[in-house]
Parts: structure tokens; sequence; C-alpha cells
């Protein structure tokens, strides 16, 4: 039957593919898409984790510059949209900040030596100098 359906070309000679054939090139290619896919899924992950551990960063230098505006050291360890929405009304941030896992982000305070530090900490991915 598979001879009935191959076409002969101008010379005569047999042309085309078998089901067979075609089908471990399917396979192939199906192997190749999943393996491609994985590696996708793993570099948007670590992507996304990136940016929040960037958010981190951002929100961490504009509330250090709002405090040295405002001369304000306390501030809420529940980091509020209403917070964060009052750093981008007043030009410290440029654009909201949030985890693009939908973390919580956590102001903690510390201080050493007199000198206060203040790092941001997501629920989902630690501070930013975690790994
Ligand atoms: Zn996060």
């Amino acid at each position: 039957m598979n001879e009935k359906l191959k076409k002969n070309n101008s010379c005569g000679a047999k042309v085309g593919f078998t089901l067979i054939e075609m089908m471990i090139v399917i396979a192939v290619i199906g192997i190749l898409m999943s393996m491609g896919f994985g590696y996708y899924q793993r570099a948007k992950a670590q992507a996304l984790i990136k940016t929040c551990k960037k958010n981190m960063f951002t929100l961490e230098g504009a509330i250090t510059q709002h405090s040295l505006n405002t001369n304000n050291e306390n501030y809420s360890e529940t980091i509020s949209d209403s917070f964060i929405n009052e750093l981008v009304s007043s030009g410290y941030l440029k654009d909201p900040v949030k985890c693009p896992f939908g973390g919580t982000l956590k102001l903690e305070n510390s201080s050493s030596n007199n000198i206060k530090e203040r790092t941001i900490r997501c629920s989902i991915h630690g501070t930013r100098h975690e790994p």
C-alpha cells in the first residue's frame, strides 16, 4: 500500500516519506520542544526572581531617600499599597513595585554601630541578599 502512496518523479524513482519516517521526525521534534520548554520555564522563573530582587533594591533606595528628605525614621513594617503609591506620587519611585509572584513585602529595621539599615523582605524570596 505504501508503494501506491509514493509518487514517481520524472526519472521514475520513488519519492516521498513513509508513515514511520514521518512519525520518527514528529517524535524527535516533540522531544526537542519538550527539552526547550523546560529550559524556557526555568529561565522565566529566574528572571521573575531577579525582578523581585531588583524591586526590593529599588524600594529600599526609595524609602532611604524618603527618610532623608522627611527626617522620618519610623516606617511601618508592613509596606502597604498606599505607601508605595505615596512614594510614586512624590517621585521616589517611577512605578509601583511588587513581587511578580504575589509575595508580601515587609520592611525590616536593624541598626549596627548607630547606622540604621532597612531591608525589604519578600514572603516568597527572602531578602535581596539571599540567593
Ligand atoms: Zn518576591
